[in-house]
């Protein structure tokens, strides 16, 4: 390992950072290309800077690992890719910002045309010349975006007869894969099929044709599809209560901190804004740099708690906007290690904990996780690479 990367990791580390077991992230692809089958090829979804987990280094992982494409809900995040330097296909899964689509199309940007304002977008963009590769959005009851079922036949003849534009695949998306009811899944997949079936009666039957979220891949719902989309699983988290992952998927983020300050509250006196806390007696505190801006939901006030000598410390008073303050044992000093949360094997709040105690999903905890919190990645146990979101700056191991 270099000098120069070891101080960057260093530094790192002194401070609140995530790590991202890219080991881990790569082996929950995988198990999700063992479910799905040797044929149907998986789009990694890194939108939301891959769930909180850094899109670029993710992304890099999961083409390694085996995937044929990126997701990402906008062009902006594609192109955040890009000027990374990754070249592997990249699918914009949502609707695409009118004005941004010349540049997705001139840095190869695969679009999600779902509406007639994207299709005169894409055909108004291609004036000058240049191609475009797309997915046709099929809307099949989400209500969301996407055409309808009577709607599609028309775009699709309308973008398949452009001789700049590929149809590439056609896809929808669930409503409701996550929940125990099949119904509202079942009567997606009828509608989604036998759109797909009037169209290929017409020629127009593409490449790819894709359902399914990470919730129904693991509830096998995405039979005769040749494509899956995949993001909550390949992180190691459950879609949801009723939906879970096996024990075959092992989360993939952790975050880190260290005791800036340790102290005693004094008996009878209160902590952090609005003194939600007060102790009954002296009691040992240590304020750690960690806080709703660096995505610790504010709602955790003296409910939640982080790992420090290897003992939970529960937070006291508000979570502030860059610190919280927690009750530490007595032993611990100012520098000391702190678990923030993690996959909950050291007794560390999982983001299946946080989202329970606030009344959210697990997604909403993970993407929360700011741009302002370095990264840290791993392979076998070892940091391979780092990230600064905020100064632009990465580094990788041999470069
Ligand atoms: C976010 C998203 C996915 C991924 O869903 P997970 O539940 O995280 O697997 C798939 N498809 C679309 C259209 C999405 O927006």
């Amino acid at each position: 390992m270099s000098s120069v990367f070891r101080d960057a990791v260093d530094r790192i580390r002194s401070g609140t950072h995530a790590v991202i077991d890219l080991d881990a992230y790569a082996a929950n692809i995988t198990v999700l290309r063992s479910i799905a089958g040797e044929d149907v090829a998986l789009m990694a979804v890194v939108k939301a800077d891959a769930y909180g987990h850094g899109a670029v280094e993710c992304g890099r992982a999961a083409i390694e690992a085996g995937a044929r494409m990126l997701g990402v809900a906008r062009i902006q995040e594609a192109l955040y890719l890009r000027r990374a330097g990754l070249d592997c296909p990249i699918v914009l899964i949502g609707p695409p910002a009118i004005a941004e689509i010349p540049d997705a199309i001139e840095h190869d940007i695969t679009l999600s045309i779902g509406s007639q304002r994207a299709i005169d977008g894409l055909i108004a963009a291609l004036r000058w010349g240049s191609t475009a590769a797309v997915h046709i959005k099929l809307d099949t009851g989400m209500n969301r975006y996407g055409f309808t079922p009577s709607q599609v036949g028309d775009a699709m003849e309308t973008l398949s007869r452009h001789e700049r534009v590929s149809v590439e695949g056609i896809f929808t998306h669930f409503s409701s894969a996550d929940e125990t009811d099949p119904s509202p899944t079942e009567a997606q997949i009828e509608r989604f099929w036998s759109s797909v079936e009037e169209l290929t009666a017409h020629g127009l039957r593409p490449r790819y044709l894709h359902t399914g979220n990470s919730a129904a891949i693991l509830t096998a719902r995405v039979a005769g599809t040749n494509l899956i989309r995949s993001g909550i699983a390949t992180y190691g988290l459950s879609p949801s209560d009723e939906v879970r992952i096996d024990d075959r998927f092992q989360p993939v983020l952790s975050m880190h901190s260290t005791v800036a300050r340790r102290g005693t509250l004094p008996a009878g006196e209160g902590v952090s804004y609005g003194q939600t806390y007060r102790a009954t007696s002296d009691e040992p505190i240590a304020a750690i740099p960690v806080g709703y801006a660096d995505g610790l939901p504010r709602q955790l006030r003296n409910q939640g708690w982080f790992v420090v000598d290897g003992e939970r410390a529960p937070i006291r008073g508000s979570v502030c906007m860059d610190q919280t303050v927690v009750s530490v044992p007595d032993r611990v000093t100012e520098g000391d290690a702190v678990l923030v949360l993690g996959d909950g094997a050291s007794g560390e709040m999982t983001f299946d904990d946080i989202a329970r105690m606030i009344g959210t999903v697990n997604y909403e905890v993970a993407t929360r996780v700011m741009a302002r919190v370095p990264r840290v990645y791993l392979r076998a146990g070892r940091p391979v690479a780092w990230e600064l979101v905020l100064s632009g700056q990465r580094g990788r191991i041999g470069e």
